[in-house]
């Protein structure tokens, strides 16, 4: 197929500086847990981008002195010459494509704790990020930089660049944002310095124009040199000379770098949820930056559309569109646009499992694509699958987001695929789910695969067909594969902090009994121990329908887990704003409809509440009784023409989505692969300087 004429303008070069990006998709640096003990990994990860068809593709933060440590979260190195090689290995492998290859070069200053290389930490001011949140906490305070500091700052950053250049990358980034040591200086609350650092607007930027100089000689006109920065906060502070300090800033250093990578402050700004936050949410901070430099400018905005991208170009507001999660969830974005085909799209649904692969300190992990980072561990490719091993014929009984990426990578393979759903639409949890506040855009999941499969002649559907197991023998597939779920469980948490006892009186109900259709009865109580998503979207959702709403739970936030994937500052205010009262440190222990005993956690002083429904978000179990039922007819199986039963997704092990999509993909990848063939490669770090 041919290219949409519309898009044409996204496909046009773009002049950074010496380099030329041959397009006008940028994937921007990104933290993708990939350090450089995972250099094959990486590559291989930024190589797919760049055959995707990104212009320019970035690494992650990578650290340009040991003063900058942020372990455990995985971080890059540029310090030696093995670093170096192990960067080269992305820069050779994004070149392949004719793609640029970025480097964010990066000081964490106060906001990291150098627990490894044990070396106080940096700050303009001795301040640093205190965070809400245990995981991000520490104990030591940063020591106040001296002149001797800030000159050792820009050389790091210079010998760095030449690093950078000696690795082969095109763009190098001065990094000026997310509470790191050059936007500490940028603001009062980290910088109070007396010298020529602090001060002014023009005495809080010197820093970054120093850093900008010193990158622009080090590099020797061979790269270019890109500013990141953070203008969210800036652009909310009032200047005597300017709209706000942020227009300040950017007229400062106008056109000192050769590319403006623009974006907001924290993560969860930044890299918003699609829970809370639409796409294209950082236009109105950044929008201004094009009108004050000749430079071209880059933002993000989880854009998909091209039509979208192309607003963004024609109304002036960028140049390039920057991309970390479209990148992530489908790295050929561009590649499809460009043929025509983008209907074919994997979008990214924003529900920020990606992030949480960072926090959690492993590599990108992706809801909808579940071969990222897989690239070369499992060399599974985003586009291509094997052929079918054999003539085979499968039966996946289910059609949640397991059994729907099973059977679409089975199909795309060549097997004969057919998938029975006991409802009358497919989608599993997301049929339910997505109905719930703010979860609309995770319908992409369904979306996707359904309009994927529906053009594959292999693959049929039998919806409203709940199988029985003597009705799978007499199917007679090769294999069956079972994807039939889980079930929230009506059981209580004990003490020792593990589900536990249950409650099964009246007006007790789970998540299944509220996408069943209960009506309950308010004032209504959700138990959530389970702390992602579904305690606190389930709260809302009650509160949005005219319940008085209680969320109680054990840990210390709604929604504890979801710092992880920086939805929970969010969720607080959700849940403050449909009215929902919140009991922390709490747990049930008795409930009759009409009051709810609640037990401190670590105390176990009770208080009651006022409660005629409970709603208890906590421990779920397999929907596995089919293939229980199956695996016993052993003697049948064989007669039958079966060969294999196998669990996938919720049915095995109930997890996120993530962990249904990517255990369909894993089972469709491996039928009928050699037994003996180990199931990953394991990447080491380049190592070729002798230690002493
Ligand atoms: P997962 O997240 O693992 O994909 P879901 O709970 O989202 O699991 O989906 C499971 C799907 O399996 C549901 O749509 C459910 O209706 C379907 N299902 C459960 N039992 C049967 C059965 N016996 N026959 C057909 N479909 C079934
Ligand atoms: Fe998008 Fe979610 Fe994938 Fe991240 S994990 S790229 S937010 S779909």
């Amino acid at each position: 197929m041919a290219r949409n004429p519309r898009y044409d303008i996204l496909f046009e070069p773009v002049k950074i500086g010496p380099v030329t990006a041959p397009n006008r998709f940028y994937a921007v640096p990104h933290a993708a847990g990939m350090t450089n003990s995972m250099p094959r990994m990486r590559a291989a990860f930024r190589e797919t981008k760049a055959e995707g068809g990104w212009g320019v593709v970035c690494s992650g933060y990578v650290s340009i002195d040991p003063s900058s440590d942020d372990a455990p979260l995985p971080f890059a190195t540029l310090w030696d010459d093995d670093d170096i090689r192990s960067h080269a290995l992305m820069t050779d492998a994004v070149h392949k494509h004719g793609a640029l290859a970025g480097v964010e070069l990066w000081h964490g200053g106060g906001s990291v704790m150098n627990r490894t290389s044990r070396i106080p930490p940096l700050s303009p001011s001795g301040t640093s990020w205190m965070a809400t949140h245990v995981n991000f906490m520490g104990n030591q305070r940063p020591r106040i930089m001296d002149a001797q500091d800030i000159r050792s700052l820009v050389r790091w950053q210079a010998a760095a660049a030449r690093k950078a250049r000696s690795a082969g990358f095109d763009v190098v980034y001065v990094y000026a944002g997310m509470g790191y040591l050059p936007y500490e200086f940028l603001l009062p609350e980290w910088n109070q310095r007396t010298d020529a650092y602090g001060g002014s607007v023009r005495n809080r930027v010197r820093i970054v124009r120093e850093l900008l100089e010193a990158t622009h000689e080090a590099v020797g006109g061979h790269c270019a040199v890109a500013l990141r920065i953070s203008l969210e906060e800036l652009r909310a502070r009032p200047s005597d000379v300017a709209a706000s300090e942020a227009h300040e800033v950017v007229e400062l250093l106008a056109d000192l770098p050769d590319l403006w990578d623009v974006k907001l402050d924290s993560s969860p700004t930044d890299c918003a949820p699609s829970r809370f936050t639409a796409e294209g949410s950082h236009e109105p901070i950044i929008e201004f930056v094009k009108k004050v430099t000749s430079k071209p400018v880059v933002g993000v905005g989880r854009f998909t559309s091209p039509d979208a991208m192309v607003g963004q170009i024609r109304r002036g507001v960028l140049d390039l569109i920057g991309a970390a999660r479209p990148s992530i969830a489908d790295p050929f974005l561009p590649k499809k646009i460009d043929a025509g085909r983008e209907h074919d799209i994997r979008e990214c649904i924003g529900c920020n499992i990606c992030i949480s692969s960072w926090h959690d300190g492993v590599p990108v992990r992706c809801t909808q694509n579940p071969t990222i980072g897989e690239e070369w561990r499992r060399q599974w490719h985003p586009e291509r699958v094997a052929p079918a091993g054999s003539a085979s014929t499968v039966l996946i009984v289910g059609g949640g987001p397991s059994g729907l990426e099973c059977a679409l990578t089975l199909a795309r393979r060549g097997y004969e695929v057919t998938l029975a759903e006991a409802a009358d639409e497919i989608g599993g949890r997301l049929r339910f789910e997505t109905r719930l506040p703010g979860l609309a855009a995770w319908g992409r999941v369904l979306d996707w695969r359904r309009g994927q499969l529906e053009r594959l002649p292999n693959f049929n559907l039998y919806r409203g067909n709940e199988l029985s197991a003597e009705e799978i023998l007499e199917l007679g597939n090769t294999h069956v594969v079972i994807a039939t779920g889980s079930r929230w469980a009506r059981m209580l948490y004990s003490p020792l902090e593990v589900p536990f006892g249950s409650l099964a009186g009246p007006n007790v109900y789970t998540p299944d009994d509220i996408a069943e259709g209960a009506q309950l009865e308010g004032p209504v109580a959700v138990f959530d121990f389970d702390n992602y998503y579904m305690g606190s979207a389930l709260a809302e959702h009650l509160a949005k329908a005219g319940h008085s709403v209680a969320y109680v739970t054990p840990t210390g936030h709604a929604s504890a887990w979801a710092i992880m994937s920086n939805e929970q500052p969010q969720v607080h205010r959700a849940l403050a704003n449909a009215g929902v009262s919140l009991h922390t440190l709490s747990r049930v222990s008795a409930f009759e409809p009409g009051e709810l005993t609640l037990a401190a956690q670590f105390t176990d002083r009770e208080s009651r509440l006022a409660c005629r429904s409970l709603v208890i978000v906590g421990a779920r179990f397999p929907n596995d009784s089919l293939y229980h039922q199956l695996v016993e007819q052993q003697d049948k199986l064989a007669g039958a023409g079966i060969a294999s039963i196998t669990r996938i997704g919720d049915a095995l092990a109930p997890g996120a989505i993530v962990h249904a999509v990517y255990s369909g993909h894993r089972y469709a990848r491996e039928l009928d692969a050699d037994p003996q063939a180990p199931s990953f490669r394991r990447d080491a770090p380049l190592r070729v300087t002798p230690t002493a």
